[in-house]
């Protein structure tokens, strides 16, 4: 049963149309993820879900009942947001029990909640200390244990991360995965970072320009991806471009030549296409490796010209044609001034995309992480 469903949701201000037709539905438990570019709309639709925005169009309902015209503070939903609005002049203990004081719970029940809360985010050492006297991941955690409280059926999520640095995020981020796991509520999380996406989610639902592009598991969005530009959004170092023909078309197959004058078959659909299409071939930088080790797929020679060694990982920066390129090191010799490498990908790492960035079907794509 869907905790929350979307039918047709618009959103318009004024006469610009800011989201359109959303369909969507979050499952009981199920952790969902809206991410995407910087104004395609992700606050907008969550905000809608939370009741700060009205709805244009379309049906939200949220355990099945249509919530459309109910108020913000009778959806039974925490919040939890960019900026912290911690009351400064309460303690943590004190903004921890506020919402339970508003809802006139007795002082035994909102001293055996605010204690659960603090336990559960690790701040029971901090009860007595006002917001600026804690860290920036100190005050997030707090604002989250303010959501937690009011035990609402659903959290949402926006940004919740956003002001804290590179390692504080990577600990929240574990931190928000861990709680999702013990508390097992309903959680929609608003991000446009692809790799909390990727490591939180059990469903990413990506949006470009008000519309949903893809809904899927982080699996399934990095090894089928529907469209370029998904593709190019999931996994960082981001996928590979180069430019080809469509030279035969199977139901099996895909045959196409590079600019190079290469061809190579694929195991990709495209016997709906027509011999003579361009299309864009999509490798991601991991897929390269060296042609000694592989089956004889693709192979393409790169005209390095930088070199970046991360220690875990070396990449190689540079050119095959007109195509700009990133590899990461196929476990070639990271030594020497490499100017010229042969890069090679099997046939089943390759994506096709058509004109309009739609993807071919691949037939190999893995079906699990392993
Ligand atoms: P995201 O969260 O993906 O960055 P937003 O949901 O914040 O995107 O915004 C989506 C689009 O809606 C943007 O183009 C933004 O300028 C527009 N928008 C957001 N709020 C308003 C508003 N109150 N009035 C007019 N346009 C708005």
């Amino acid at each position: 049963m869907a905790d929350v469903r979307l039918e047709r949701i618009s959103k318009a201000y004024g006469n610009v149309q800011i989201l359109h037709d959303i369909d969507l539905d979050i499952a009981h438990g199920e952790f969902a993820v809206f991410v995407g570019p910087s104004g395609s709309g992700k606050s907008t639709l969550l905000r809608m879900i939370g009741g700060l925005e009205s709805i244009s169009e379309g049906q939200l309902l949220i355990d099945n009942n249509v919530v459309n015209d109910v108020d913000a503070s009778d959806r039974n939903l925490g919040m939890v947001f960019q900026s912290y609005a911690l009351y400064p002049h309460m303690t943590v203990r004190q903004n921890l029990a506020f919402p339970l004081r508003m809802a006139k719970a007795s002082a035994g029940v909102t001293e055996a909640k605010v204690r659960q809360a603090a336990a559960l985010l690790q701040v029971e050492h901090l009860l007595d200390r006002k917001p600026r006297q804690l860290s920036g991941g100190q005050r997030q955690r707090v604002a989250i244990g303010r959501a937690i409280v009011r035990e609402p059926k659903v959290f949402l999520f926006d940004e919740p991360l956003s002001n804290l640095d590179t390692e504080l995020r990577v600990q929240m981020r574990v931190q928000i995965a861990k709680l999702h796991r013990q508390l097992g509520n309903t959680m929609i999380y608003v991000t446009h970072d692809q790799v909390e996406a990727m490591t939180m989610a059990d469903k990413i639902v990506v949006l470009k320009d008000g519309r949903i592009e893809q809904v899927g598991t982080p699996h399934d969005l990095y090894h089928r991806p529907a469209s370029q530009f998904v593709a190019g959004f999931i996994g960082s170092p981001k996928m590979n471009f180069i430019d080809a023909t469509l030279v035969a078309v199977h139901r099996e197959r895909a045959e196409i030549r590079l600019e190079t004058g290469m061809t190579v078959s694929l195991p990709i659909d495209a016997s709906a296409q027509a011999v003579g299409e361009p299309v864009t071939l999509g490798i991601r930088p991991d897929d390269f490796r060296s042609p000694a080790d592989s089956e004889q797929g693709l192979i393409v020679e790169l005209e390095v010209d930088f070199v970046e060694h991360l220690g875990n990982a070396t990449y190689f920066y540079g050119n095959v044609g007109a195509a700009s390129l990133v590899a990461r090191a196929p476990k070639l010799e990271a030594a020497g001034r490499l100017e010229k490498i042969a890069l090679a990908a099997t046939s089943a790492d390759c994506h096709l995309f058509l004109p309009n960035g739609k993807a071919l079907r691949r037939l190999h794509a893995p079906t699990s992480w392993n």
